[in-house]
């Protein structure tokens, strides 16, 4: 039995691939100037401060996190940073920065806030998740002015962006109307109109002709914008990789199991090694009525377990995987559920 020191494993970025993502999504935008990239939930696992670092590198001037513990991690690299859902709000008056945009998401909240800060007014369309209802939108406006908040933002989230049918025009539609209600109301009240967002990744590219202030990018810029054949959406490329390292290797004769519960059985004499991933790191087990394949075609036998799996090769680093599509399928879900998994403690390599 051969015994290697044990590595840890390891996420590599490809910095060309996210480049080449972001060019696409500058040129969908019009404008770099109007994307804010979304790095919420480290970033969909690929790193939060890697993924800040390469894409204010690139040019991108705003990014979207889910609350304030994120964006003071990347607080320095982007002059605008809206935050998604801050709860704790005694948090908000200790540790606001004037680059924080804060997302209204309930009309309750607006006497939380503390004064002075930006805030971005999200409107529910029909998503029916976060935001004010329209018909809250004056009495809001009004809410927020009293406090001396800046209104820097009005926006929306759609439900189905992915998904064909109309449902998309309608929240469009009501939102569109929101713009409306908005700039009558800046009128009269002599102050200046928000910026207005709706789109997601799918959003934005499903736009004709996009002509908002903004668009909140995620998912595209790691690579997957899921390409159903029903949009013509852009061929994007998967941003990070898994790779793990071998731990040990034995030969197996044939009709002996691997790992817990002994769910794999050699039908020969085969040679297998374990690697240091498992689903204490983020790596789901896999059904075991799925067979799942690594990148250069090794199988996972048996069972993952919290710290290992085994492959049938002794190659000292495997890929996992480069396109989370495929283990996607097998788990039944998302590739947005397969990366954002990952856990945050696994080494990050930019290449
Ligand atoms: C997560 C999120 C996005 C990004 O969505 P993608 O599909 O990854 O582009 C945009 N806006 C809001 C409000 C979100 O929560």
């Amino acid at each position: 039995m051969k015994v290697k020191i044990k590595d840890l494993p390891t996420i590599k970025i490809n910095k060309n691939n996210l480049f080449e993502n972001l060019t696409i999504i500058s040129k969908k935008a019009k404008d770099i100037n109007k994307i804010a990239v979304v790095l919420k939930d480290n970033a969909y696992g690929h790193g939060l401060e890697e993924m800040a670092k390469l894409t204010s590198e690139y040019g991108i001037k705003k990014a979207v996190v889910r609350d304030l513990r994120e964006a003071h991690i990347i607080k320095d690299y982007f002059s605008e940073i809206l935050v998604l859902a801050q709860t704790d709000f005694k948090e908000l008056i200790h540790s606001y920065s004037h680059t924080f945009h804060i997302v209204l998401n309930s009309v309750e909240h607006i006497e939380k806030l503390p004064q002075n800060i930006k805030v971005h007014i999200k409107v529910n369309s029909g998503m029916n998740r976060n935001g004010i209802e329209q018909n809250e939108l004056e009495s809001c406006i009004y809410g927020l002015l009293k406090k001396n908040i800046q209104i820097c933002g009005v926006m929306t989230h759609y439900k189905n962006a992915d998904t064909l049918g109309s449902e998309y025009y309608v929240q469009k539609q009501h939102f569109n109307h929101t713009k409306f209600i908005t700039n009558k109301l800046c009128e009269e009240l002599s102050i200046p109109t928000p910026m207005f967002h709706s789109c997601n990744s799918a959003g934005l590219f499903r736009c004709e002709n996009f002509d908002e202030d903004m668009a909140r990018v995620g998912i595209a810029s790691y690579g997957y914008l899921d390409d159903n054949n029903v949009f013509d959406f852009p061929k994007l490329k998967p941003v990070l990789s898994l790779w793990a390292s071998r731990i040990s290797t034995r030969e197996l004769k044939e009709n002996e199991s691997v790992g817990y519960g002994g769910t794999y059985t050699t039908d020969k004499k085969i040679t297998i090694s374990t690697y240091d991933l498992g689903y204490g790191n983020g790596f789901q087990r896999i059904n075991e009525n799925q067979e799942y394949f690594t990148r250069d075609g090794y199988r996972v036998l048996g069972r993952v377990s919290m710290d290992n799996l085994s492959l049938n090769t002794n190659d000292n680093e495997v890929c996992i995987f480069d396109d989370a599509r495929n283990l996607a399928k097998i788990h039944n879900t998302i590739s947005y559920e397969i990366v954002t998994s990952l856990s945050p403690f696994i080494k990050k390599v930019i290449e």
